[in-house]
């Protein structure tokens, strides 16, 4: 329903956006996500019309928005900074797109109404707005763009001035909004973890380009180069050599691992410049405690760094014959000792769960 030909935007001599070319499908929750300076809010501010393009084109339902303003778009942005009317009530902020609405005063109120409980607020009507939490501020801020029926919702960085904990209930909520009122979201993040809770697809944006489009999962396990496994999540490398290709699968020598077999659909990019490695994800690689056996290989290793987190030990081990800390994750349980930098240890690990960066 959003489409993006081959847009371009310059900044004077600056080039911000560099030949994006994607489609975001309606009713989907949809993140753009990269590092400051990416070019994420340009990129949403061109569906809203806040921002004109270069050259290529932006289409909504097939229509291209070349020529229509922000105002006759079906689209509403919900801003980071809030943007609400301190000085007036929860519903006059709320209603405060309805003054031109030709509806009786009821009806507008029924809209308030029922806005304010689709986030939460209900009840809250009267309350003056400067006298809420973030999180509520937050809430009216959604209520007022909900209450136009927007076709598309554009989110720029909305939860990044919340506390941690009430960040990720806003998350879940926004979730949950979303699949009530079928509404296309569109969010523009930093933190990729908001991103892989919240989305269905996310575009990963570096320096003006779409890096990777995909869903949560493929992201966190096929991502298509280096850079973006780097974004997504924390991964481990180990250089590696490529020591034969087969049709279907290329045998590598892996720093520490030693020989390898990679399936050839678990081949990526590497950064250029660099040599070949094979990258997993922490909890890929297991420890084994006394009397435990891999299911498929392990190797000797050392601890090199633990960071207890309660429920989690965040493991950092040097395989015998490499200086690469790599890092694991293992779910604490009852009995099972954490162990102390210097153990000697094990770990169990599969091939299948590693990625070549060639
Ligand atoms: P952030 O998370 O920091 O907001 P972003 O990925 O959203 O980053 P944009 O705000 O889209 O990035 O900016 C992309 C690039 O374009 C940045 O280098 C920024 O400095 C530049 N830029 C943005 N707006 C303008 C402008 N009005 N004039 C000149 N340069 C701009």
């Amino acid at each position: 329903m959003i489409e993006f030909k081959d847009v371009q935007k310059y900044y004077g001599d600056y080039h911000a956006l560099r030949g994006i070319t994607a489609t975001i499908k309606a009713g989907e929750f949809f993140s753009l996500l990269g590092p400051s300076g990416c070019g994420k809010t340009t990129l949403l501010r061109t569906i809203a019309g806040f921002e004109g393009i270069s050259s290529g084109a932006v289409l909504i339902d097939g229509k291209s928005m070349a020529e229509v303003p922000p105002n006759l778009r079906p689209t509403n942005m919900v801003f980071q900074s809030y943007a609400i009317f301190p000085h007036l009530t929860v519903e006059q902020n709320v209603g405060f797109g309805l003054r031109k609405d030709p509806r009786s005063v009821a009806e507008k109120q029924k809209a308030v109404d029922e806005a304010l409980g689709m986030v939460g607020l209900k009840g809250y009507g009267k309350r003056a707005a400067h006298a809420l939490s973030g999180g509520q501020r937050q809430r009216v801020a959604l209520a007022r763009a909900l209450i136009l029926k927007p076709k598309v919702l554009l989110l720029d960085e909305p939860l990044s001035a919340l506390d941690k904990k009430i960040r990720e209930q806003m998350q879940m909520e926004l979730i949950k909004l979303q699949r009530e009122v079928g509404i296309t979201f569109v969010l523009v993040t930093h933190d990729q973890e908001e991103a892989l809770v919240m989305s269905d697809r996310i575009a990963v944006m570096f320096e003006g380009e779409i890096a990777q489009l995909a869903d949560p999962e493929t992201l966190y396990r096929k991502p298509a180069n280096r850079k973006v496994a780097e974004f997504i999540g924390t991964m481990n490398f180990l250089p590696a050599s490529i020591v034969s290709e087969d049709t279907g699968k290329i045998t590598v020598d892996a720093e520490g691992f030693g020989r390898i077999e990679i399936n050839a659909t678990q081949v990526s990019k590497a950064n250029p410049g660099d040599g070949p490695s094979v990258g997993f994800r922490p909890e890929t690689l297991t420890l084994l405690f006394d009397g435990q056996t891999a299911s498929d290989r392990e190797s000797t290793a050392t601890v090199s760094e633990v960071v207890y987190y309660g429920d989690m030990t965040y493991y950092d081990v040097k395989l015998a014959g490499s200086d690469t800390p790599l890092r694991l994750s293992m779910r604490n349980t009852p009995g099972r000792p954490v162990l102390d930098i210097g153990a000697p240890t094990r770990v169990a690990w599969s091939a299948g769960a590693m990625v070549l960066f060639r």
